[in-house]
Formats: structure tokens, sequence, C-alpha cells
């Protein structure tokens, strides 16, 4: 009876032990399901956070991904843009920043003391009477003609015309000169006034040197009010200096070597000379009060 009653306990034990055992698989089961739907496997929360960031990352690292050809590509056309470029760019910048006068130009030819022109000659010469009573330009030479360059003839009548119009007189006493007449003055005006170097007791020139006049470039006259012998400050008192001085502008004129400049310049101070510059620089250096050589420093590169 014992060992019955004893296999029945053991029976229900073992049921017992059975029972428990299978609870614990179904409770083990059941939460890894949890995990897995809820879990760091597959949970929303998460990986929802981290999809969040990979899904902001995502269209960034495509869209790096497409720019980075055409960033490549830029930077070959960046490459090969500037090389055509700083060749065809700095052409027209040093012209277009350094002045609004082109030194170059004929109108700006600069001679001085310190600047020859050697034996230079004016390409075309045309010739005006003297007393510019007549409106044509003459093609030959006789004595009462001057000579300046062709391309400012017609300025320099309508000065001396514009003058006369005015009801004061004009002569026109002397334009183009060559290297040997020039050479010839030089000698001539030393003898007379005792001196070799064409310079005053200041150290201003009264003569140029040949190949240092500016009539040697027959871009300028010497422009009284009837023939004088010798040119000097008389000129300053009269009527037509006043007018010459106030309008030569606008005809493109410059008085040359005005008083006051002589250090500058290195001429004596000389009312009758007349240089053509063109009407811009012309108001420019008369409106300035400057002479050709500070023109020149103002707007040399
Ligand atoms: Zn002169």
């Amino acid at each position: 009876m014992k060992n019955r009653v004893g296999r029945i306990i053991i029976g229900l034990l073992a049921l017992a032990l059975l029972g428990f055992y299978t609870y614990r698989q179904e409770q083990i089961h059941w939460h890894s399901v949890d995990v897995e739907a809820w879990g760091p496997a597959g949970g929303l929360h998460p990986e929802g956070f981290e999809e969040g960031v990979a899904m902001n990352a995502a269209p960034e690292t495509p869209v790096q991904m497409s720019y980075a050809p055409a960033a490549t590509e830029e930077a070959f056309a960046l490459t090969e843009e500037p090389v055509p470029a700083p060749a065809e760019v700095p052409a027209p910048a040093p012209a277009a920043e350094s002045s609004p006068f082109d030194l170059t130009d004929w109108k700006y030819m600069l001679v001085n003391g310190d600047h020859s022109i050697g034996q230079y000659e004016p390409e075309n010469l045309v010739y005006l009477n003297m007393t510019a009573d007549e409106t044509d330009l003459q093609t030959s030479y006789n004595p009462n003609r001057i000579a300046v360059d062709a391309r400012i003839a017609q300025p320099l009548l309508d000065f001396a015309l514009g003058c006369k119009a005015a009801g004061l007189p004009v002569y026109l006493s002397s334009g183009y000169r060559s290297y040997s007449e020039q050479a010839a003055n030089f000698t001539r005006i030393c003898q007379n006034n005792g001196i070799s170097d064409g310079k005053d007791a200041r150290g201003h020139y009264i003569t140029m040197p040949a190949g240092c006049s500016e009539h040697q470039t027959g871009l300028c006259c010497d422009i009284t009010d009837h023939y004088r012998e010798i040119k000097n400050d008389e000129i300053f008192q009269t009527e037509t200096f006043a007018w010459l001085r106030d309008h030569c502008a606008d005809y493109g004129f410059i008085l040359r070597f005005p008083t006051g400049k002589e250090d500058v310049t290195g001429v004596m101070n000389e009312g009758w000379h007349f240089r053509y510059v063109g009407e811009e620089a012309a108001h420019y250096i008369m409106d300035n009060g400057l002479t050709l050589e500070e023109f020149w420093q103002q707007f040399s590169v």
C-alpha cells in the first residue's frame, strides 16, 4: 500500500513539474514576441528615432552624392574659365581704371627741356594767313602764312576768327618750325642775349634747344594782337591776350607757359604761346590752373 501511494505522489509531482515547465515556455515565447514587436530588434520607439535621423540624413547623403559630380564639373569649369579670363580682363582694366585721358594720343605730345622729340616732323602741314583774314586753309607756303599740323588748322583758324569776331586784332606770329629752323633760332637768340644754354638768369628757357621746342610739333602757335618784333610782357596788357586766355579752351587750346609756373614748365612766361590739346583736356587744364607737365603727372599710369 505504501508503495502505491508513493507512486501516486511521484506521478502528481511529475505532472505538476510538466505543467510548470509548459507555462514557463509560453511566457518566454510571448515575451520574445513583444521584444520583436516593440523591442530593440523591431520596436518603433528605439529605431523610430534612429530612423528619423537616418531619414533626415538619407536625403542629404544622396544630395551630396548628386552634388559631388556637379561640384566636380564646376571645379573643372572654374579652373578652365579663369584661365582665359585673366588674359581678357586685365587688358581693358588698366585703360578703364587708369585715366580719362590716353596720354599716347597725339594731342598730348609732351615736349620740353627734358623731353626732346629729336628730328620729329608732322606728317601734314596746312598754312594759314598770319592775319587770319581768310577762312580757307592753304596747302602751300608764302611769306605771309604760318604752317601748323593739319589736324589743328581748323581749330586754330576758328580760334583766331573768334577773337576777330569779338572786335579784337589778332596776329598768327609763329607756327611750325623745323629742327634746323629751331637750331638757327636758338643760336641767334643765345648770341643776342650773351648766353649759351638758352636760359635767363633765373634758369628759365627763353629759347629752346632744337628738338625741345613745341613749335616743332606743329601743334602750337604764337598769337599776338599784331606784329611785334619782340614778344615780351607787354602782351599781358592787351585785350587780345585777355580774350585768348579766357576762350582758348573752347577751341581746344591752352596757355602753355603761364605766369607763376616757370619752375614747372622750365620756360619763362609767354602770353602768346597757345598749344592745342583738344577741348576736353584744354578745359581741364585751364579750369584747374595746370600746365601740360602737371596734366601728364596727374594722368600718367
Ligand atoms: Zn611759342
